[in-house]
């Protein structure tokens, strides 16, 4: 390949797939929501773009995706709940006409929890709680992890906000542990920020400033500005709280500074506020006073009525050290009636030390004791409420902790009954197999008995027949007739049959032929007696009759009958192209103690005279 055509080959494609990619984002609704919600912690300007773009991209398409309008409505609610309440209240309007057709049914819960920002902007943590608390039932309700973990955050927050740190910190850490399974890294790092403000409250400011240092990290590697700029300011406030103003003073100024740079007015004024109470510690009225009033200017537009009051604060205190004690009472009182409506307990008690000063300093003792009275009062409930808040803390740890140690248990124990069923299982299938096995061994063992039984009795059939005409052969008929002789009634007849001139037969048609005339002689024997007369082979040409229980005559008369029936075959019916005829001898017991070869010798002695005097004819020995 020439290398020159190289770069056009690669990046002519390359260059196409990516317009591709940023034609097919242009208008692929759920691909902009998803950048949008990407940017909400990171660039709050930008995610809201990116939801209206969401919006418009939906307008165009035929078919109405509920589901993703309210998700991309939700983040413009999320994004003017701080900013603009009655925009961000329209999108609520309009969501809540669109959950009926959503598909999510979790969604409630988003609608719910932006309900409850905007209340709790507008410092109405009475309703704001309520709507969180409805959030995260739907959330849970509807099964729906992404949204419980949002609504369990912003509960939690707001019950640390309330004072009511332990359940905050349950709350935040479930929530903790729903975004590491989500793996939405941006969304742990608020959460961190948020167990921090939790350890805040509790006036642990080390453990503050510790898991703030976390989230910090965490948003720098985000790139999440906003997110940055706000844990700087709470960073700043922790150092404060632990004496370290020179730490405080660098975050605060990195709060401001991140603040600018993303244009986030409420971020500038509470880094302003902590500069300027850095400023009221060393004394600094007019340096306070300037930071002060640039602060108002960045809220003038935002309805954050805390951050109001906190500014009010800094500036009752700022006023007195100026030595403008009317004006001084004047912001405190005003600082107190927010705070006292937001139930900012904390707060509240640094009013009344403020406004306890300013008193002194105005020479008002009354009022001085008065309000160092309510400071103390506050604060020792404060103390006394951190404390329970640590205590009931470690309560619901250890509570937590015995639950999932009872909950590994009885997953452990789980496991074991599982094991124990699958090994049982196991045995019962082997068992099975086992039993199947035996089965199938005992029926070919069965059936190799049965073949063994009855290979033996061929064998043995074997061996008393014969095989050319399957009649019994020799051993077999003489051993009828030795039973017969041996046995209650030995009186019995034989006849020795035996053909004549077969060998001629043999020489001139051939063996073949001499063996078809052999089982037709067999065939005319067998059918000329029936049972108890048994006819068996000899050998060669010569057949053996035996009949129990009968005379000389009628074994002759026998004789004769066989003789004629041969005799009688018919050469051009058979395939036997001779004449054929017997001669045959016949011999009977003549008492006790005949044996069978006396039976034989007699018969064969008749035989022979049968031949001698012309064959085809029978020979009975009478002596
Ligand atoms: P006779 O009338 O005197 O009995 O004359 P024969 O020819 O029948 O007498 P012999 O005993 O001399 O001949 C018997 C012949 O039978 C001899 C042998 O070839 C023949 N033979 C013996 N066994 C068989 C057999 O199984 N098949 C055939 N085809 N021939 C046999
Ligand atoms: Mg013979
Ligand atoms: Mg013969």
């Amino acid at each position: 390949m020439n290398p020159t055509t190289l770069p056009h080959r690669v990046l002519l494609p390359l260059l196409l797939a990516v317009l591709a990619g940023a034609a097919q984002a242009a208008d692929n609704p759920r691909e902009l929501l998803r950048q949008a919600r990407d940017a909400v912690m990171r660039d709050p300007a930008q995610a809201r773009s990116l939801a209206e773009q969401t919006l418009q991209a939906l307008a165009t398409q035929p078919d109405s995706d509920t589901d993703t309008e309210i998700e991309a409505r939700l983040v413009l609610c999320d994004h003017h709940a701080e900013r603009d309440p009655a925009a961000a209240r329209r999108e609520v309007a309009i969501v809540a006409e669109l959950l009926p057709r959503a598909r999510r049914s979790g969604l409630r819960a988003g609608l719910q929890a932006c309900m409850g920002q905007i209340h709790e902007y507008a410092s109405d943590t009475v309703r704001a709680r309520a709507y969180y608390e409805e959030a995260v039932l739907s959330a849970e309700q509807a099964g729906d992890q992404d949204m419980l973990a949002d609504a369990l955050y912003l509960r939690g927050y707001l019950r640390s906000v309330q004072g009511e740190l332990a359940s905050a910190l349950a709350d935040l850490r479930r929530s903790h542990q729903l975004f590491l399974k989500l793996e939405q890294a941006n969304r742990i790092a608020n959460v961190l920020n948020a167990i921090a403000i939790v350890y805040n409250r509790m006036g642990d400011h080390a453990q503050a400033r510790d898991y703030y240092l976390q989230s910090l990290k965490r948003h720098e590697a985000d790139g999440a500005l906003r997110e940055q700029a706000v844990t700087l300011h709470n960073l700043g406030r922790a150092t404060e709280n632990l004496g370290d103003r020179d730490a405080a003073r660098r975050h605060y100024e990195a709060a401001l500074a991140t603040s600018r740079r993303i244009d986030f007015p409420r971020g500038e004024a509470y880094a302003l506020r902590g500069l300027a109470s850095l400023a009221n510690l060393q004394g600094d009225s007019r340096e306070a006073l300037a930071r002060l009033e640039e602060a108002e200017t960045r809220i003038r537009s935002t309805p954050d009525q805390r951050l109001q009051a906190q500014l009010l604060l800094q500036r009752g205190v700022a006023l007195r050290l100026a030595s403008r004690l009317g004006e001084s009472v004047q912001a405190l009182q005003q600082a107190q009636r927010i705070f006292a409506q937001a139930d900012s307990r904390n707060e509240l008690a640094q009013v009344y030390d403020a406004l306890a000063q300013t008193h002194a300093a105005a020479g008002d003792w009354h009022a001085a004791y008065q309000r160092g009275s309510d400071f103390k009062a506050e604060s020792d409930r404060l103390l006394r409420l951190q404390l329970d808040q640590r205590f009931a803390t470690l309560k619901i740890e250890f509570d937590t902790a015995a639950k999932d140690r009872e909950y590994a248990l009885l997953q452990r124990e789980n496991r074991a009954t599982e094991q124990a069923l699958v090994h049982e299982q196991r045995a019962n299938q082997l068992k099975v197999v086992v039993i199947g096995l035996a089965a199938v061994l005992l029926l070919a063992l069965a059936l190799m008995v049965l073949r063994q039984y009855r290979t033996s009795r061929a064998m043995h059939s074997l061996a008393l027949t014969d095989e050319l005409t399957g009649l019994p052969n020799r051993r077999a008929v003489l051993a009828r007739l030795q039973a017969l002789l041996a046995g209650a009634d030995p009186r019995c007849a034989v006849l020795l049959a035996d053909l004549d001139h077969f060998k001629r037969i043999n020489d001139e048609h051939g063996h073949l032929v001499g063996d078809e005339v052999l089982k037709l002689i067999a065939a005319r024997l067998t059918e000329a007696v029936r049972e108890p007369v048994s006819v068996g082979r000899l050998g060669g040409e010569e057949f053996l009759v035996v009949l129990p229980a009968t005379d000389l005559e009628s074994a002759r008369q026998v004789a004769e009958r066989i003789r004629e029936n041969v005799a009688s075959i018919d050469p051009l019916r058979t395939q036997i192209p001779v004449p054929l005829t017997i001669s045959l001898g016949v011999a009977a017991t003549r008492g006790e103690g005949d044996s069978v070869s006396d039976m034989l010798r007699r018969a064969d002695a008749a035989l022979y005279d049968a031949k001698r005097s012309g064959r085809n004819r029978v020979i009975a020995l009478v002596a």
